[in-house]
Formats: C-alpha cells, sequence, structure tokens
C-alpha cells in the first residue's frame, strides 16, 4: 500500500515505519521533525512539515495517492497538557482535523490512529476494555478522545474506514539496536530509569508508595514497541481485508508495578542508581492493565516480545547506543 505516515520520524512512528517498510508498504513520512529524527526514517520519503500547514499537508497529498495514513503526529507529556492545554487542543486535536479534512478530500480509504489508554481517565475496574465510557482526566487525553470522536464521526459519513490503537505503556527498542525512544526530557518511567543508568539523570523518583496493589506503587501495562508497531501493520491488513472500523486496546493485560520495573533496570545494568520516593503524582490511577480479547480475537495479533525482562534490556541497549550518538546527531 502507498501509505502516509505523521510523526513517522518520532519513536513509535519510526518503529512502525521500519516494519511497514519490511512488510513492502510504500511510505511518505510526515514530520516536523519537533521530536523525531531523520535517522530514525529508516524506510520511505520525508517530508518535513507541519500539520498546522493545510497548504503543506495538501501538497504531500496532491503529490501520492495515498491508500492509508497512519497518524503518529502528536504531543504525549501528560504534566505538560495540564499546564499548556492549548497547545494539545492545537497540535493534537486541530491538527488532526486538518489532516481528516485532507483524508476526505482526497477519499482516502484507510486510517490508522494513535489513540491513548488515558482517554479512560480514572476507571473504577483496573483490566479495561474498549467499551468503558470514556472520561479522561488531562488535556492530553482529551485532546486524543476528541480525535477519535472527529474520526468515528467522519467514517460515519463516509468510506472511511479506521483502526483506532488505545496504547498503553509502550516501552523497549528495536532489538537490533537501530531505533529507540531519543525524546530529550522524557517522563516514562522506563525511559527514565534507563537514563539513570547511563548517568544522563542523577536519579529518578517512586511517586507514590501508599497505593492499593502488591508494593504500593502503581501498576502499568508495558507493552513493547515492536509488538504495538505490529499491531499497525496488521491493523492495515486488517482493513484492506475487508474488516471493520474498530478500537483496539494494545496491552498484554499484564502489569508490572514501579518497584518490579526499577528492580529489573538495576538487577540487568548492576547500576543502583539513587531512586528517591516521593508523594503520587496528580491523576495516576493505581492499576491500569488493557483487556487486549478484542485485537487478540478479531486482528489475530500475538505479542512476541511480552518479556519485562526483554522490553527492558532492549530499552536499556538502545539507551546506551544514544548516550554515545546523540551529542553528534541533529534533527
Ligand atoms: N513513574 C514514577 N517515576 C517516574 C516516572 C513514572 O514513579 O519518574 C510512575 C508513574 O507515577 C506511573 C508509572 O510510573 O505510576 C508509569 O508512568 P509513566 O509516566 O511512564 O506512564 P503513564 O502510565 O503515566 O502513561
Amino acid at each position: 500500500m502507498k501509505v502516509l505516515v505523521t510523526g513517522g520520524a518520532g519513536y513509535i512512528g519510526s518503529h512502525v515505519v521500519r516494519q511497514l517498510g519490511e512488510a513492502g508498504h510504500d511510505i511518505v513520512v510526515f514530520d516536523n521533525l519537533s521530536t523525531g529524527y531523520r535517522w530514525a526514517v529508516t524506510y520511505g520519503e520525508l517530508v518535513v512539515g507541519d500539520l498546522a500547514d493545510d497548504a503543506a499537508i495538501e501538497a504531500v497529498f496532491r503529490a501520492h495517492d495515498f491508500e492509508a495514513v497512519l497518524h503518529f503526529a502528536a504531543n504525549i507529556v501528560v504534566p505538560e497538557s495540564v499546564a499548556n492545554p492549548l497547545k494539545y487542543y492545537s497540535n493534537n486535536t486541530r491538527n488532526t482535523l486538518n489532516l481528516l479534512k485532507a483524508v476526505e478530500r482526497h477519499r482516502v480509504p484507510y486510517l490508522v490512529f494513535s489513540s491513548t489508554a488515558a482517554v479512560y481517565g480514572m476507571p473504577a475496574q483496573t483490566v479495561l476494555t474498549e467499551d468503558l465510557p470514556l472520561a479522561p482526566i488531562n488535556p492530553y487525553g482529551a485532546s486524543k478522545m476528541m480525535s477519535e470522536r472527529m474520526i468515528m464521526d467522519l467514517a460515519a459519513s463516509s468510506a472511511l474506514n479506521y483502526v483506532i490503537l488505545r496504547y498503553f505503556n509502550v516501552a523497549g527498542a528495536n532489538p537490533e539496536g537501530l531505533l529507540g525512544q531519543a525524546t530529550p526530557e522524557a517522563t516514562h518511567l522506563i525511559k527514565v530509569a534507563c537514563e539513570c543508568v547511563t548517568g544522563t539523570r542523577d536519579g529518578m523518583s517512586v511517586f507514590g508508595t501508599d497505593y492499593d496493589t502488591r508494593d504500593g506503587t502503581c501498576i502499568r501495562d508495558y507493552i513493547h514497541v515492536e509488538d504495538l508497531a505490529k499491531a499497525h501493520v496488521m491493523a492495515l491488513d486488517y482493513m484492506a481485508s475487508g474488516g471493520e472500523s474498530e478500537v483496539f486496546n494494545c496491552g498484554y493485560g499484564r502489569g508490572f508495578t514501579v518497584r518490579e520495573v526499577i528492580d529489573v533496570v538495576r538487577e540487568q545494568s548492576g547500576v543502583e542508581f539513587a531512586v528517591t520516593e516521593t508523594g503520587r503524582r496528580a491523576g495516576d490511577p493505581a492499576a491500569l492493565m488493557a483487556d487486549n480479547q478484542r485485537i487478540t480475537g478479531k486482528l489475530g495479533w500475538k505479542p512476541d516480545y511480552d518479556n519485562l525482562d526483554v522490553i527492558v534490556s532492549t530499552a536499556l541497549n538502545w539507551e546506551r547506543i544514544w548516550q554515545e550518538r546523540r551529542s553528534g546527531e541533529s534533527r
């Protein structure tokens, strides 16, 4: 398929581009390089542009006859979204609208959208199904929920088919060390812990030890980025073979506590980096795990990396590579 990948130079997008390239798809990446990198685009053509720019979007859609759009480009930092909500409604929601206008004008049949478990907010249950009510508790989650809704409404009024993927906690890196999370000022647990190992950070905090979980720290469903990338490739195949528009959770359906994750990073690295126990971070539910029956059943998706040791070892391997490389890298 001829596919447009927005945000294809970023962490998740770049892993998906690689798998799409390996599967023989013809790829155009559209990325403003705000957090992504040229080197991360390992297949296809990179068009540097911004989804706020309608003319730039139109130009790329005119130049190519896309059969599918995979839309990753977004800001993803929850605390930043609380401090600067309009950045999120602009870059995530409004720019998705801009993209959808082009999708409609050019009658692109298939769309895969990067959504998040943050659309569920603070649910009462710990294992989440896709049909739970959406109740995001921060602008990031709301910006994605609103984008989902626009996609669903456009699909209802046109021939567009979509797959919305709600990501749980994405971590890990390409096992050959070719790609990984290179975003500066990352806030996600496994990335932060790996930066402590390489000395990029002096230490880290555990946000809350008084949750009602097995060790008092929050439980999350960590999914390896290569398994998540595979779900995108399968979503395209699913739609191309007539699959109906659908929303899928992307997670393994099991979880690890913050302490368990930190212990694995310390054990694997042998580095006893400093860990400070601090108070809860606002808006953190005690435990979140994906019910993944829908994606395993309808897409036939099966994980290859459902193993915290593998997630951490690939993340650590990448962090060491990136630590060496990044001083000489430009976007
Ligand atoms: N967390 C932590 N210290 C950090 C970063 C994260 O204790 O430096 C905790 C956070 O409070 C949450 C879990 O790790 O319970 C996962 O957080 P992350 O930001 O990675 O992802 P989220 O679940 O918020 O999407």
